[in-house]
C-alpha cells in the first residue's frame, strides 16, 4: 500500500505544475484535481459554471474565489480524495482560496505545498509552445508533439492551443500570479508546508527531487492520517 497525502503544487503558469502534477498522482496513487481542467470541461459542456466562467478565463482573470471553493469542495467531498488525498493544481490561486481549502480539509490538514520555482522568461518561452488535447488535458508542445498529428497519443483528442494562451491573456495572468498568488508563498512558508523545488531541470530531475522532499517530509512525520478513516490509508 503506497500512502496517500494532501498535496498543493504551486508555480507560475507554465512552470510544469500539469506535467508534474500527472506524474505525482500516479507515483502516490492520488487523485489529480486541476481546477484549470474541471473549468475547461466546464466551459466545453456549456454547464452554468463554465458559462459563468468562460469570460473571465479568456480574459486571462481569476474566477471569483467562491465560485472556486464551491467546485473544489464538491470534489474534496467525494470518497476517493477522503481515502487517498489529493494532489490540488492550479489552485490555491490567492490566500482567501488557501484560507477557504483549510476550512474545507478540517478536521485534516494540507500535508505540503510545492511551489516549482521557474523565470518568467522561461515560462513565456513554454506558453508559447504549449499544446493541450482538448479531451483529457495532456500537455504537449510544439518541440514534442503527438505522435501522430496532433492527435493526443493517450486518448485520440485533438491537441490544440489553449485559447486563453495569447499574448495578452499570458500576460494578464502573469500579473495576477505576482499580485495574487505570489503571496501564497510567503502564506505557505510561514506554516512550515513550504517547499521550492526549481523547476528549470529535464521533467526527470524536477519531479525526482519533489519525491525526494515528499518521502523524506512524510519520513520525518510531517504527513497526516486520511480524512476521518481509523485504518489509515486506504
Ligand atoms: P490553468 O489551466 O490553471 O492555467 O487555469 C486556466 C484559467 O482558469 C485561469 O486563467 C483562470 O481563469 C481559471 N482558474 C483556474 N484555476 C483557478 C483558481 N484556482 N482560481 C481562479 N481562477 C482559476
Amino acid at each position: 500500500m503506497v500512502p496517500g497525502g494532501r498535496l498543493v503544487v504551486l508555480g507560475k503558469q507554465g512552470a510544469g505544475k500539469g506535467t508534474q502534477c500527472v506524474r505525482l498522482s500516479h507515483h502516490y496513487v492520488i487523485p489529480h484535481i486541476a481546477t484549470g481542467d474541471m473549468l475547461r470541461a466546464a466551459v466545453k459542456g456549456h454547464t452554468q459554471l463554465g458559462l459563468e466562467a468562460k469570460a473571465y478565463m479568456d480574459a486571462g482573470e481569476l474566477i471569483p474565489d467562491e465560485i472556486v471553493l464551491a467546485m473544489v469542495g464538491e470534489r474534496l467531498d467525494q470518497d476517493d480524495i477522503r481515502s487517498r488525498g489529493f494532489v490540488l493544481d492550479g489552485f490555491p490561486r490567492t490566500v482567501a482560496q488557501a484560507q477557504g481549502l483549510d476550512e474545507l480539509l478540517k478536521p485534516s490538514e494540507l500535508d505540503l505545498a510545492i511551489n516549482i520555482e521557474v523565470p518568467t522568461e522561461v515560462v513565456l518561452r513554454r506558453i508559447a509552445s504549449r499544446r493541450i488535447c482538448e479531451d483529457c488535458g495532456t500537455i504537449y508542445s510544439v518541440e514534442l508533439p503527438p505522435a501522430v498529428d496532433w492527435i493526443c497519443d493517450l486518448c485520440g483528442g485533438e491537441v490544440v492551443q489553449r485559447e486563453d494562451d495569447t499574448e495578452d491573456a499570458i500576460r494578464r495572468r502573469l500579473d495576477l500570479y505576482e499580485s495574487e498568488t505570489a503571496p501564497l508563498i510567503s502564506w505557505y512558508d510561514e506554516t512550515g508546508k513550504l517547499v521550492r523545488i526549481p523547476g528549470v531541470g529535464s521533467p526527470d530531475d524536477v519531479f525526482d527531487q519533489m519525491v525526494a522532499e515528499i518521502d523524506s517530509r512524510r519520513q520525518s512525520g510531517g504527513f497526516g492520517p486520511p480524512i476521518g478513516a481509523e485504518g489509515g490509508w486506504r
